[in-house]
Order: structure tokens, then C-alpha cells, then sequence
């Protein structure tokens, strides 16, 4: 078998298996192919009649095997792209989405390249976000938390990995912080309703459910974290959740509640409020 005729096949399957559109089929074997040869994705199109070795195959064929099972590509090869940088992610943290993307412009917006600035990001995971903030904004005191230690590990080879000083601390949400003010506090936490019917298609039911939902109705940890915002924000500092298209105005709801005055939400590419915040104004 050649390279063409295993990456077509492969393609295939995938289509079949996954209900994929061939296009993103073939993407997909190009990078599970890239991945288990370690050669780049060009040198599959210029070696496209080379004939592989049994071992080649075999390698190739376990990692099909396991995306034909739907395993995330991105658990399969180790890594997922977020803000123009590669990201190790495992089965211990959610993989980094787009979406999130819009909560760190958010933040590089707030964050002031010539001053520091003491940052905390809640329930990090994978580190994608705290990493970023600290990647482009050099002077700011990144504080990153998260209570699962295993998803800390990660957070912390990404960080080294890259180059970026944050501090990792082992904490449910506020818990580890008595006592600690920060200017700006971020956090992705989990919002799905647990019996959402999105959990059980496609890439999330292979991440980890406890970064994924939060109660009946997705909003059990943006509560917390609302309630106890107010005694970590120094007055000025701002607050900023992402959370799904349909809680903005429950989110908001819970910000003025709590006492984060100017409550707000900022709205996708797409139009849709996934963002919510606000400040303590006093
Ligand atoms: N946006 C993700 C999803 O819908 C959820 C991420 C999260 O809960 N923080 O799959």
C-alpha cells in the first residue's frame, strides 16, 4: 500500500464513521498520517507514491482505529492549536476551543502592555488561556488555578514548554485565594446542563464531564464563582466568564446580584453574547 492509497482509504472511513464531510476527512488522515510518521503534512502530498512499510501501516492504522472509535484528533496527537500556539492537551483537560479565543482578546484588551498587573484565570485546564495572557503580556502576575491536579500537570509542561511565567495553584475556584485581590480575574468554566443532549456526539464525550458541566441548568459554577467575586476583585478590576450562547442574561443577572456593577456581555463573530463580565466600581 502507498501513501495516496492508505490516506484515501482512511479517508473513507472516517467519512463513514464519523458522518464527516470528505474534505474534513481527508484533513483529518493527513494529520493522524503526519502525526504517526512524524513527517509533515507536504511531505504526504510529495511522497504520495511511496510505498510504506508494514510498520508504517501498523502505526498508521492503531491511531485510525482509535479516531474511528471518536477519539478527539487532538488527544490522539497530543496537541491542539489556541491563539497561534501549540497547546499539549491529554484526556485530563478539555481541549482548547476558538470560542475561548474571544475571552483572551477580552482580557489583552483590559491588560496593559507597559505596567503589571495581577491576572488570576479559574479552572485553567490545559493553561491555554493564563499561558497566552502571560505570552502576550509580559509584565502582568499570572496566577492560574485549577482543583483537578492532573490537569495542573498539564497546564505546567505547557508552560514550560513555551516560555510563559504563571503561577499554579491547586484550588476549587476561590477556595486556595483568602485574602488574595486581583485587578483581572478570567475563567472558561464548565457550563453545559448535564443532560444536554451535545455531551453524548462527537469529541466531548471523551473529555473530561467535570470540565464540561455544571448542574441542571450549566450554571452551578458561574454561580460560585459570582458569589465570591466581589472579595477578589480590587476595586476597578474586572471580571470575565465565557459561558454558552443562551446564559448571558442569567450571568449577567448573577453579576449585578453579587455586586459587580457595569455588567455586560460581548458578543462572537457570530453575533452570539459568550462572554459576560464586569467591574467593581466601588
Ligand atoms: N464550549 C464547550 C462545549 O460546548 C464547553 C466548554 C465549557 O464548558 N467551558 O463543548
Amino acid at each position: 500500500m502507498n501513501v495516496a492509497q492508505i490516506l484515501d482509504d482512511a479517508t473513507t472511513q472516517i467519512a463513514a464513521a464519523l458522518g464527516l464531510d470528505k474534505r474534513v476527512a481527508r484533513l483529518e488522515a493527513r494529520v493522524l498520517a503526519s502525526h504517526g510518521w512524524a513527517v509533515e503534512t507536504a511531505w504526504l502530498i510529495a511522497h504520495d507514491t511511496d510505498a510504506l512499510s508494514d510498520k508504517q501501516i501498523a502505526a498508521f492504522q492503531s491511531l485510525l482505529l482509535l479516531r474511528l472509535e471518536g477519539q478527539p484528533i487532538a488527544y490522539l496527537i497530543g496537541t491542539r492549536e489556541f491563539y497561534g500556539r501549540p497547546f499539549l492537551v491529554t484526556p485530563d483537560v478539555l481541549i482548547p476551543r476558538p470560542d475561548t479565543e474571544l475571552l483572551v482578546e477580552l482580557a489583552l484588551e483590559r491588560i496593559p502592555p507597559d505596567r503589571s498587573m495581577d491576572i488570576l484565570d479559574l479552572g485553567t485546564g490545559s493553561g491555554c488561556i493564563a499561558i497566552t495572557l502571560a505570552l502576550e503580556r509580559p509584565l502582568a502576575r499570572i496566577t492560574a488555578a485549577d482543583r483537578s491536579t492532573a490537569a495542573l500537570a498539564v497546564a505546567h509542561r505547557n508552560a514550560e514548554h513555551l516560555g510563559a511565567r504563571v503561577e499554579f495553584m491547586t484550588s476549587n475556584w476561590f477556595a486556595a485565594f483568602s485574602g488574595r485581590k486581583f485587578d483581572l480575574i478570567v475563567s472558561n468554566p464548565p457550563y453545559v446542563a448535564a443532560a444536554d443532549p451535545h455531551l453524548i456526539r462527537g469529541d466531548v464525550r471523551f473529555e473530561p464531564l467535570s470540565a464540561l458541566t455544571a448542574g441542571q441548568d450549566g450554571l452551578d459554577d458561574l454561580r460560585q464563582l459570582t458569589r465570591s467575586a466581589r472579595e477578589h476583585l480590587q476595586v476597578g478590576g474586572t471580571l470575565l466568564m465565557e459561558h454558552s450562547y443562551d446564559q448571558a442574561e442569567a450571568v449577567q443577572g448573577l453579576l449585578r446580584t453579587h455586586g459587580i456593577n457595569d455588567a455586560y456581555g460581548w458578543a462572537d463573530l457570530a453575533g452570539v453574547s459568550r462572554v459576560s463580565g464586569g467591574k467593581l466600581s466601588e
